[in-house]
């Protein structure tokens, strides 16, 4: 057994002076991080049953709810507070009209009990479900131990990612929030001992590359406090493939947020998840899409462009197809939304 000290914060401060204390001279969010923040716990617990992560100190930020959990429309700009629960948001009804795609994301995300407990902030930090980092009796996973190899490569990589890879790491990034976020150019606000920092959700998470055990740009003692999106997105939507129709991780979906104006594309966003290392913005596809008129055949194109530098391995390739049956279709579900 291994003793774990368990710290409750009382407000923001109070929580990132205790991060600061203990925390790694390294990114926050490795396996053997000695310090971790706990939100609803919901992947944090799991991890730690599994011996995958094993912090030494949990520092409760759930105290900081009440500054850290409001939705807001504000003139027409959305912020989420990072700690405003999955159900919560998913709910919320100008979110269900301005903003289909996140009431989606949400609402087609694990089961309601965890979506009642896990948090937003927490939802885009999940790590991977790869069975190869999450059994530690596997000794070869360059995530979780750094320089040992990866057993995916050549095991059973049905899950794994074709977009996004490096020869170190093919672990599929597995949240489905994330690929709204990305799509809406959604900012992060982060909140640290020197005050508080924006960045472009794109920018959280960094693909595996030479080191896969580096998961996002959060430095030590940085917390995320919020997400923004400017302006509404009411054609949008979310479209989710996965083995089966509930309580399951996606093989292949699409984010996608249009704005139409007669007939015309006037904007297009898509967003890939399940088949990528990291939230994945499709801007090949996005490309093809502006300016056009919409119908079958654009979709199809830009559906293609979206997987156009996937590598298939192999147990994983039936993503590419499959992937591209999504995005047009998804894209086609958007198109034609009654707003
Ligand atoms: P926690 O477990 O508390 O934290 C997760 C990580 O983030 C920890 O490392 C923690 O230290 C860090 N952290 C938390 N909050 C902050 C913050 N504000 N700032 C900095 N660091 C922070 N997700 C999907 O998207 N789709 C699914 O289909 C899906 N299916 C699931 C099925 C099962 C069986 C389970 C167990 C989970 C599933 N999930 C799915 C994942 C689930 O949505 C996440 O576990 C949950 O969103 C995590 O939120 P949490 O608040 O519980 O995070
Ligand atoms: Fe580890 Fe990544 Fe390989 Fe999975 S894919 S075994 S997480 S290195």
């Amino acid at each position: 057994m291994r003793p774990i000290i368990y710290q409750r914060a009382t407000d923001g401060p109070s929580a990132i002076r205790a991060l600061i204390a203990i925390a790694p001279a390294n990114n926050p969010v490795v396996t053997d991080a000695g310090i971790q923040p706990l939100a609803g716990g919901t992947t944090l617990l799991d991890l730690m049953k599994l011996d995958v992560m094993r912090p030494r100190v949990l520092v409760d930020i759930n105290p900081l709810s009440n500054i850290w959990s409001a939705i807001s429309l504000d003139g027409g700009n959305l912020k989420l507070g990072a700690l405003a629960r999955m159900s919560d948001v998913a709910a919320n009804l100008d979110i269900q009209r301005n903003y289909p795609v996140i009431a989606d994301t949400l609402k087609l995300a694990a089961s309601p009990q965890l979506r009642n407990m896990a948090s937003l902030g927490g939802n885009v930090l999940q790590r991977t479900r790869c069975t190869y980092f999450r059994d530690v009796s596997y000794d070869n996973c360059n995530k979780r131990h750094p320089g040992s190899g990866c057993a995916a490569m050549d095991g059973f990589n049905r899950t794994h990612a074709i977009l996004g890879t490096s020869e170190q790491c093919i672990a599929t990034y597995p949240g489905d929030f994330a690929q709204a976020l990305i799509a809406l150019d959604a900012v992060v606000e982060i909140t640290g001992e020197s005050g508080v920092r924006n960045l472009p959700f794109g920018e959280l998470h960094k693909a595996p590359g030479t080191s896969p055990q580096v998961e996002t740009s959060l430095m030590p003692g940085e917390l995320i406090s919020a997400f923004s999106i400017q302006g509404r997105w009411p054609r949008s939507t979310y479209l989710k493939v996965r083995d089966r129709q509930s309580y399951e991780f996606a093989l292949s979906s699409a984010a996608i947020a249009l704005d139409i104006q007669d007939g015309a594309v006037r904007d297009a966003r898509v967003a890939l998840g399940g088949v990528a290392t990291i939230p994945w913005r499709a801007r090949e596809a996005e490309a093809l899409l502006k300016g056009q008129k919409f119908d079958e055949a654009i979709a199809m194109r830009a559906a293609e462009a979206a997987f156009k530098s996937a590598t298939g391995r192999k147990h994983n390739a039936f993503k590419i197809a499959l992937g591209k049956r999504v995005v047009s279709r998804a894209l086609h579900q958007a198109a034609t939304m009654e707003v």
